[in-house]
């Protein structure tokens, strides 16, 4: 069963037969539903038609987006620390090669997300890197 994700948001919800009939994010008085009707999009059609570029903040410090813009054009930062990588925040495409890019610079050892609007694909995130804990701040 595909696990749906919000082209407007970037949210992927549980795995179900149909897409959820709505959003949560997007219902939110914060947020809005697309003027076009809510739409859903799989992590492979994702990857199918779009990508994932980095570029250096800082030294350590990795900013990683997607291209064209997806959802709410949300970034995610990897820190390479000696004791362990975070990525700070989440975006909804993750595929082999930013997996495989991630573990050229050391692999990932938990997740931080600052704000439901980087919930996207966490979980997706998580179990490519062998389960990494996920810390929420809200
Ligand atoms: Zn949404």
């Amino acid at each position: 069963m595909p696990a749906f994700i919000c082209t407007t948001c970037g949210t992927q919800y549980a795995p179900t037969e149909k897409p959820p009939p709505a959003c949560r994010i997007c219902e939110d008085e914060r947020q809005y539903v697309a003027t076009a009707g809510q739409s859903w999009i799989t992590l492979d059609m994702l990857a199918r038609r779009n990508m994932n570029a980095i570029r250096e903040l800082e030294p350590n410090l990795i900013s990683i987006t997607t291209f064209p813009h997806f959802g709410i054009g949300q970034r995610a930062q990897l820190l390479r620390t000696p004791h362990g990588n975070i990525l700070w925040d989440c975006i909804a495409l993750i595929d082999r090669a930013t997996v495989e890019m991630i573990n050229a610079m050391g692999g990932l050892d938990g997740i931080a997300i600052s704000h439901p609007h980087y919930y996207t694909t966490m979980i997706e995130w998580s179990e490519a890197f062998g389960g990494v804990p996920i810390h929420l701040h809200h």
